[in-house]
């Protein structure tokens, strides 16, 4: 009795520029991909065989080029190749890559493996919240699983649900039925969150339904509005051993999810860039985040922008500020000579004077080290460059990069809603509503192959 285990993910915005390259992917294969999974002590518990494939994931990031997507998927095809008779395959995606000419990387690669593999064989997925599910993934998937946490924290659960029923399906002799339903509603990721209503009521009655013992999983997908494809928008998919009981539940969820599409804002104060950056310098709070929610590179942009780093030098230059992590890997190579506490002229702000702060390390997306970072001073303005696109999600990636960040009364960072590990550093958060390739404006996206009617660019009326 043997499962494959592999993983590979990098959600994609189709309106970024920069596509990832091989390198953005942390890689690890064979025995090494347990370091990164869940799930092995599961299977091993119950007697099975564990043969791992690959684990490739990179931050989001633009399209995926199809040789890029060839790279990896070939490498887990091969592995199914090698072993035909598999009782079972686990992937850990995260169901909203996108790939030129082919789309969802998820929905082509599961075609090719049920290929290969024997029909008795059962496919259990985890997947993220923000995955955008096509219509077909379930004529390929026996078991979906996604995250219940937004911002996520539930990644080793999620995963350890969907071994834990693809375990108990394969000994109970269950071919389970996934029912999935679209939901035309596709809202501005960061105003959704599982901590606070309406999300969290309908989470917690997921929980509620995978108590029941004929609910096997039950999932809301919120969707990811930054792909422009056929299956973007949010979803409800329900997993059980009866066809009708799982179209029953997803169905209901579906339309109390629908029911809900007005009730959801921004969670802490949104505001132009400018009305952000006045009202860090004018609050009285201890530290203030401004997240730079069209630049987020958690969403796939760039990190590039320098937008909200000349308002800080236009309206704040005496505050003491750090702007993390600005993509600019000619400002790192090119002044990566320098010793700390030289002084340089940085053309990119019209040729203005810094002073090298310090050389340091860019923390990548699963917290292994990936590359350099340089930080400059502007005065009492520090600005952290990357050589790569990067992520300041907690105080790891300020420590890494050789700055503290308890020493800043404003931070900037390329977010949207501040990642749980950052809250407890920021006595007050400002969501900076940015232009670039995570706008959370849907209406500013042009937006053209989605599904329409699509709420809220639409207004209709809608039942599952
Ligand atoms: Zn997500």
């Amino acid at each position: 009795m043997k499962i494959i285990v592999a993983s590979f993910q990098c959600e994609s915005n189709s309106l970024a520029k920069l596509r990832p390259s091989i390198s953005d992917f942390e890689y690890f294969r064979g025995e090494d991909i347990f370091k990164k999974l869940a799930v092995r002590d599961i299977f091993e518990e119950k007697g099975y065989a564990v043969i791992p494939s690959i684990y490739a994931v990179a931050l989001p990031s633009g399209t995926v080029d199809r040789n890029i997507y060839d790279h990896y998927a070939s490498q887990i095809l091969n592995t199914v190749r090698d072993n035909p008779d598999a009782d079972g395959i686990f992937i850990f995606f995260h169901g909203s890559m996108h790939v030129e000419e082919i789309g969802s990387a998820e929905l082509n690669i599961l075609k090719e493996i049920r290929r290969i593999v024997n029909p008795e064989c059962l496919i259990a997925l985890s997947l993220d919240a923000h995955a955008n599910i096509t219509d077909e993934l379930s004529d390929y998937a026996d078991i979906i699983s996604g995250f219940k946490t937004v911002p996520h924290t539930d990644q080793r659960e999620c995963q350890r649900r969907a071994a834990n029923a693809l375990c108990y399906c394969l000994e109970n002799g269950i071919k389970p039925y996934t029912y999935i339903q679209r939901v035309p509603f596709l809202l501005k990721n960061d105003t959704l969150q599982t901590a606070f209503e309406p999300l969290k009521s309908l989470i917690d009655e997921t929980l509620l339904l995978e108590s029941e013992s004929d609910v096997l999983t039950a999932n809301l997908f919120l969707g990811h509005c930054w792909i422009d494809a056929p299956n973007t928008s949010a979803s409800t998919v329900v997993c059980a051993a009866d066809k009708k009981r799982a179209e029953l539940v997803a169905k209901d969820l579906a339309n109390k999810l629908w029911a809900t599409r007005r009730d959801y804002k921004f969670l802490c104060e949104a505001e132009l860039p400018e009305e952000c950056v006045k009202r860090a310098v004018d609050g009285e709070e201890h530290r203030i985040f401004i997240t730079d929610s069209g630049d987020n590179t958690t969403a796939g942009a760039e990190g590039d922008s320098v937008d909200i780093l000349k308002l800080i030098l236009k309206i704040a230059p005496e505050k003491k500020t750090c702007v993390a992590g600005i993509t600019n890997g000619e400002i790192v190579n090119g002044f990566w000579g320098t010793k700390d506490g030289d002084k340089v002229q940085l053309s990119l702000l019209g040729g203005i004077d810094a002073t090298v702060k310090v050389h340091g390390e860019i923390l990548g997306w699963t917290k292994e080290i990936i590359g350099r970072s340089l930080t400059l001073s502007i005065g009492n303005v520090d600005v952290v460059f990357t050589e790569l696109r990067s992520a300041f999600i907690e105080k790891g990636n300020f420590d890494k990069a050789g700055v503290d960040l308890l020493s800043y009364r404003i931070v900037v960072v390329k977010l949207g809603y501040l990642f749980t590990e950052l809250k407890p550093f920021a006595d007050r958060e400002l969501f900076a509503l940015s232009d670039g390739a995570s706008c959370v404006e849907l209406s500013r996206l042009g937006l053209k192959k989605i599904i329409r009617p699509m709420f809220p660019l639409d207004d209709f009326e809608w039942k599952a």
